[in-house]
């Protein structure tokens, strides 16, 4: 702790804009009794919030294709036709065998906005299926109370529901991982059987090994 304080006391002398995160960043009082210049403190895994500080103080240059070398839709290491979509991070369970909530912390959800617009910008990149991931996806949005945001100038509820719904619009194959069976769960059953008798190319099957909907399942359709 003392090292990183010190560090911190560095980069301020250095250049006197200082933006601290991670693990440290939990310490917000500590750290600004010892250093009140700091321009802004963010927790771990608040990986938005952070960019969204270091383009406050550093506006964020316009894209431009010729100069750019990374594309709009970012860097995805996944191939062309499917990518990831991370929305949460960190789980509020305490599975004696499981070190994630150690390791990530309690249930940090993205904002369904930056989530919903970077399965869009996937989607125009060419991305035909979008893998939903996090620690415990149909908690998703639990602890920002499932706070209703806007996307598209529309009212959208943090939730899996109110999520796949809006995935479920973009035209490309939804794949939910690591479900957990929450009540909730089975309001996406209805969406799946919607999509399917519209030969639409959507599913989302649901993952987690003690899920009943799991269970129930075909294997083959996973
Ligand atoms: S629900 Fe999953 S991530 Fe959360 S503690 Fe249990 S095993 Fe770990």
């Amino acid at each position: 702790m003392q090292e990183s304080l010190e560090t911190i006391g560095e980069a301020l002398n250095e250049n006197g804009k200082v933006i601290v995160t991670g693990c440290l960043g939990a310490k917000v009082d500590l750290i600004r009794e010892v250093h009140p210049k700091v321009l802004e403190i963010t927790s771990p895994h608040s990986y938005e919030q952070v960019l969204s500080h270091v383009h406050t103080y550093v506006p964020k240059p316009q894209h431009n294709p010729f100069l750019s070398l990374v594309p709009k839709q970012g860097v995805k290491l996944t191939p062309r036709h499917y990518a990831y979509l991370k929305i949460s991070e960190g789980c509020n369970h305490r599975c004696t065998f499981c070190i994630i909530p150690s390791m990530r912390g309690d249930l940090d959800s993205r904002t369904i906005g930056e989530v919903l617009d970077e399965a869009r910008r996937l989607v125009a990149a060419g991305v035909k299926e979008l893998l939903v991931i996090s620690q415990d996806t149909s908690a998703y949005g639990v602890d920002i109370k499932h706070r209703t945001g806007f996307w598209n100038g529309q009212p959208v509820k943090t939730s899996m529901v109110g999520q796949c719904e809006q995935l479920a619009k973009l035209g490309v194959w939804v794949r939910l991982y690591y479900v957990n069976p929450y009540p909730h769960v089975d309001d996406v059953i209805p969406l799946m059987e919607a999509r399917a008798s519209n030969h639409s190319a959507s599913g989302a099957p649901a993952c987690a090994p003690d899920s009943p909907h799991l269970r129930a399942s075909d294997p083959s359709s996973l």
